[in-house]
């Protein structure tokens, strides 16, 4: 079983242009900032809600291990399952994967998160 969050999508005034999209060069002239893309806004996606999205039969494990320059490993476990594609389909990290029931206190812990941040 498979929880997955959905975001929104939070649009964040550029500090470097003061949300006007462009800067302005020691010369005067207009140039379109570089920071955000003469957007103004940097975009952020901040989780609304952890829900269940499918269920399936995992059917490829992928493990990943990366060691920095201190000597330290990380490691990471993905899977995908026929529900949603194997082979090419999603890629689901291990701590989005539930093999029983304890997805719902895992949502439920992952949304009074999200409820307390909003306060
Ligand atoms: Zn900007």
């Amino acid at each position: 079983m498979i929880i997955l969050n959905r975001q929104r999508e939070v649009r964040i005034p550029c500090a470097a242009c003061s949300a006007k999209g462009q800067i302005t060069l020691g010369d005067g002239e207009e140039v379109p900032c570089p920071r955000c893309w003469n957007d103004g806004y940097k975009r952020e996606w901040e989780p609304t809600c952890w829900r269940f999205e499918t269920c399936g039969t995992v059917g490829k494990v992928s493990h990943s291990a990366v060691i920095d320059e201190k000597g330290e490993t990380t490691s990471s476990t993905d899977y995908m399952i026929d529900a949603t594609g194997i082979g090419s389909g999603s890629v689901w990290s291990e701590d989005k994967v539930w093999t029983d029931d304890t997805w719902k206190d895992e949502c439920d812990r992952l949304n009074a998160e999200i409820e307390e941040e909003q306060q």
